[in-house]
């Protein structure tokens, strides 16, 4: 085995990175309230806050822009869209939406009446409002060594079998589908086996519920299957994604994540039952049939990026990126949840930061630190966002899909080491102000210091005990 990672491409088109000093990103991020959602993208060197829409995509991709067929009816675009995700799902009903949440709304309101109830691994937060939103239950029953975060489980977003068939028993005829998350984006990108997949189908075939992938990661997770489990290992990745998608009447995806694109979304659904109405609902708020909102450059792009995400040069690059920088992340201190997941790293901040309780916000601290030491940009999950409901303190470094190399990751990392060798002088933060909801988009921080703050001396505070 090699020991260096190497992008399975060569770079056509470039793009610069903003060179900040630090100075200046003191200002700008004083300027932003010290919330990193705040921060113009110009003023960010390397951003990490999803991987969603955030790919580069190939010369193929851009040509087949080039020749798409931007006819209102029957596009040739959409026929290739169409076949593509028919070859790869085997599903023959596919219906494009604009991205992820317009596809959950589509189905959610089409199947789903108040008081029914949705069981999944974990439902990703726009599903969950959309579950919500139709007056129904979004439950949540990922195995318990999915929640525990030094836990080494091969595939921590497996569904717990046992809790979902006493849960399908008890609940008969109020779950209008049943769904699994492949990979498990809210639990951490963590990959659900094959073995469970086909476990879950037969528990919602026992009940008569139609199971649909929430299939955005399907080739990551696809690919964690092959290196993972038991038997799999000769097979293409192609091949397990087939088998995958066979278990399941249909599936809802995000093609802002594995179809390596910059917009769009789909259904695609084994048998007809809920097609009628939901093309009926797709004319109504997204669009003609054939091109569901998107345009038809979107859907080629779609098309070409959906085969080339399953090229197991491309998986084995993108899966060691997160695995990389978790190794290398732990080696010098910093604990992240384990293992590494598909599309992100998330950094234990409770754990690296123990000085700063909860109450003070240790992501939030981390993650204006990682700014101000590189200009990285990256999300807080914890208290910030969740109020008192954080279970955990996570920052999470989500990776865009072929855009940053490894000099890149090893730069982040020798900044990452400075920045854990001072690591007790970082600060809490308080909110000043912030919205009744999803306030992480748009709350006003401000450091918790006690000592006047100029420019160049952000975090360096002195240790508590010269305070006392
Ligand atoms: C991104 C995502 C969605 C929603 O897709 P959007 O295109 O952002 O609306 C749904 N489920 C999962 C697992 C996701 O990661």
């Amino acid at each position: 085995m090699r020991k260096t990672i190497i992008e399975p491409f060569k770079i056509k088109v470039v793009e610069p990175l903003a060179m900040k000093s630090r100075l200046e990103r003191e200002a700008i991020l004083q300027a932003a309230h010290f919330n990193l959602f705040l921060v113009k993208s110009e003023d960010v060197t390397f951003d990490f806050l999803t991987d969603s829409g955030t790919t580069a995509m190939s010369a193929a991709q851009w040509a087949g822009m080039m020749v798409a067929d931007e006819s209102y009816a029957g596009s040739r675009s959409f026929h290739r869209f169409k076949d593509a995700v028919t070859e790869i799902t085997g599903y023959d009903h596919v219906i494009p939406t604009h991205q992820g949440r317009a596809a959950e709304r589509l189905l959610f309101g089409v199947t789903i009446r108040p008081g029914m109830k949705v069981p999944s691994n974990n439902h990703f937060d726009t599903t969950r409002a959309n579950i919500e939103a139709s007056g129904a239950e979004a439950v949540d029953l990922v195995i318990a060594e999915g929640k525990i975060p030094e836990n080494l489980h091969p595939f921590k977003g497996n569904i717990d079998l046992v809790r979902l068939e006493a849960f399908c028993e008890e609940h008969q005829g109020k779950i209008p589908l049943g769904m699994l998350t492949i990979t498990n984006n809210t639990g951490g990108g963590q990959p659900v086996s094959l073995e469970n997949i086909k476990g879950a189908a037969r528990i919602y075939r026992k009940f008569g519920i139609p199971f649909i992938l929430d299939a955005c990661r399907f080739a990551e997770n696809s690919y964690f299957i092959k290196i993972r489990e038991a038997g799999q290992s000769t097979r293409t990745v192609a091949d397990i994604a087939h088998e995958t998608f066979e278990q399941a009447d249909g599936c809802m995806m995000c093609a802002k994540k594995d179809a390596l694109v910059n917009i769009g979304g789909f259904i695609a659904l084994k048998n007809s039952t809920w097609v009628q109405e939901l093309r009926n609902q797709l004319i109504l708020t997204e669009g003609f049939p054939t091109y569901g909102g998107l345009a038809a450059r979107d859907l080629e792009a779609i098309a070409i990026g959906l085969q080339e995400v399953l090229q197991e040069d491309y998986l084995r690059y993108r899966v060691a990126t997160s695995a990389y920088m978790a190794k290398r992340l732990n080696e010098m201190g910093v604990p992240t949840v384990q293992p590494a997941g598909g599309h992100a790293v998330y950094i234990d901040a409770k754990k690296f930061l123990p000085h700063i309780p909860p109450s003070e916000f240790p992501g939030q601290a981390l993650a204006c630190e990682m700014y101000l030491q590189d200009g990285v940009r990256s999300c807080e999950i914890g208290s910030v966002m969740f109020k008192e409901a954080a279970k955990m303190e996570l920052v999470r470094l989500a990776f865009p899909r072929r855009v940053y190399t490894q000099s890149h990751f090893d730069y982040i990392l020798e900044g990452m080491e400075e920045l854990s060798s001072r690591k007790e002088f970082l600060r809490g933060y308080q909110i000043v102000d912030a919205p009744p909801f999803l306030r992480h988009f748009t709350a006003k921080f401000a450091p918790l210091d006690d000592i006047p703050r100029k420019a160049g001396t952000f975090t360096v505070r002195r240790p508590a005990v010269l305070d006392q």
